[in-house]
């Protein structure tokens, strides 16, 4: 029989956020406190903090989520890129440039080789994670063929390049076809939800199979039924009320981790962007800067052990400052583009009538600009892909991530992995900004013992060898 998703009670929503606007600075702060004990908050209190809007409660939440962020995975970001497969789609998104009815915008699927060739420029930046995108077309782009792209791009290798995690991003599908993305190695499965509002979501995608709101919102119970442990959840913000959409992550959250002992590996936080050909002429629901830190410092107090992931939709200072707030992901030197990371290389990329991209970026940096901008802020890059390969996934890393435990790894990882980077790609600047950062981080390590082995793996790096983790 077919799931409803009646988790998400749109009337419980409401009746949450009004009750919400009704709490005293003192139960706001006491809401605080319990998130500065790395508890993580239910839907009831996260829609108190979202009604919030004196300044000194929103200063203590901001230093608070800074807190619990550095408590649980230290001072690294997580870098990697999107790689997008192919923009054929049977769906008619409007917010998005691969719809099916947009004439705008030339379709391409990548053939094996294309997708060896768009790995290598990936690899050639120095990431070993990737998230593979692809819209829904079942004849263009079928699981087979996302399958093996999988495969083909664990196989392919450029120097000392490798991609060393495959995260996907996909339309919903159903539990066979999930087995078979486990079965390919995935990582992460993650499934923007768009909007949670049942109306707005029926608006906003009018046909296709999308449409169907219950398909598309049960997708996580199916992955997870399928035994993928990891997934990914989060809302493309400016569609609908941000309050209403932060509440309704809280009770899809809650709805997976109450049937699978496991809540969502990660959340992304993406905000509309302007799409060729895309149908949204105002936005009324979109979301300003300063809600925008308010939504990452909530998300990171209510749901502590969850990634936060920021994408290159969002303007360089910005994503710095969202950074401190909670982030811990982000995309660097994104092309949204089918084929974009070998076009841009030959000089091509938004040449009139070949474009392919989904949405545009506003941080167009490269990663050597990106990597030197997160150590001048204190962070370490990383390049770490270590819990999946360890089998540290679904509720043996969620364990490690409440416990705040997830440290003593992420940090020596994130040093290795940067170093690996710092000898393999950075330019002469950025090796000098990056040493001098991983000297700082050496040194914050606190287990002598595990400080001491960083610095033998160090002079490993130094002397050729790859690809060393814990
Ligand atoms: Fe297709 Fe995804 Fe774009 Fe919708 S958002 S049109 S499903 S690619
Ligand atoms: Fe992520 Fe695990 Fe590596 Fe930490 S150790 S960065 S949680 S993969």
């Amino acid at each position: 029989m077919k799931q409803t998703a009646d988790f998400i009670n749109e009337d419980l929503i409401w009746k949450l956020l009004e009750e919400g606007r009704k709490a005293s600075p003192s139960q706001v702060e006491a809401i605080i406190e319990k998130a500065r004990q790395f508890k993580g908050l239910t839907a009831a209190e996260v829609a108190v903090l979202l009604q919030v809007g004196d300044q000194t409660l929103l200063d203590n939440m901001y230093g608070v989520a800074r807190d619990v962020k550095e408590h649980i995975y230290g001072k690294r970001v997580v870098l990697f890129a999107p790689l997008y497969l192919s923009n054929e789609c049977v769906n008619n998104c409007l917010y998005c440039a691969y719809r099916h009815d947009n004439k705008e915008i030339a379709r391409k699927t990548l053939t094996d080789a294309e997708i060896i060739e768009e790995c290598k420029y990936i690899e050639e930046m120095g990431h070993k994670r990737i998230v593979i995108e692809s819209g829904e077309h079942p004849g263009k782009a079928p699981i087979d063929y996302i399958c093996n792209a999988i495969k083909t791009i664990y196989k392919t290798t450029n120097k000392n390049g490798s991609i060393r995690r495959v995260n996907v991003n996909i339309a919903a599908t159903t539990v066979d076809e999930y087995k078979q993305l486990k079965e390919a190695g995935i990582g992460t499965y993650t499934l923007f939800q768009e909007t949670y509002h049942r109306e707005t979501y029926r608006n906003m995608h009018p046909s296709g199979p999308k449409a169907d709101y219950d398909w598309h919102t049960t997708a996580m119970d199916r992955a997870m039924e399928a035994g993928i442990e990891d997934v990914g959840v989060g809302v493309l913000f400016g569609q609908f009320d941000y309050k209403f959409e932060i509440v309704a992550i809280m009770l899809h959250a809650q709805h997976l981790e109450e049937k699978f002992g496991v809540g969502p590996h990660t959340i992304s936080v993406p905000r509309i962007r302007k799409a060729q050909g895309s149908q949204l002429q105002d936005l009324p629901y979109a979301v300003d800067d300063a809600s925008f830190k308010k939504i990452v410092a909530i998300i990171r107090l209510a749901v502590p052990y969850a990634g936060i992931i920021l994408s290159t939709r969002e303007r360089p200072e910005a994503r710095d400052e969202f950074l401190s707030m909670g982030v811990s992901q982000v995309s660097a030197g994104s092309c949204t583009g089918v084929g974009g990371y070998s076009k841009a290389s030959r000089g091509e990329q938004g040449e009139e009538g070949e474009n392919t991209a989904q949405f545009e970026t506003e941080d167009n940096r490269s990663p050597d600009e990106v990597v030197q901008s997160i150590c001048r802020s204190g962070y370490i890059p990383s390049y770490c892909t270590a819990c999946y390969r360890q089998g540290r996934t679904g509720d043996r890393f969620m364990q490690l991530a409440k416990s705040g435990e997830i440290q003593d790894v992420c940090a020596p990882n994130a040093i290795l992995t940067f170093k690996e980077y710092l000898m393999d790609y950075a330019s002469p600047e950025t090796k000098a900004i990056g040493e001098a950062a991983i000297v700082e981080h050496v040194k914050a390590l606190k287990d002598a013992k595990i400080r001491k082995q960083v610095e033998e793996e160090l002079e490993k790096i130094e002397h050729g060898v790859r690809d060393l983790y814990y």
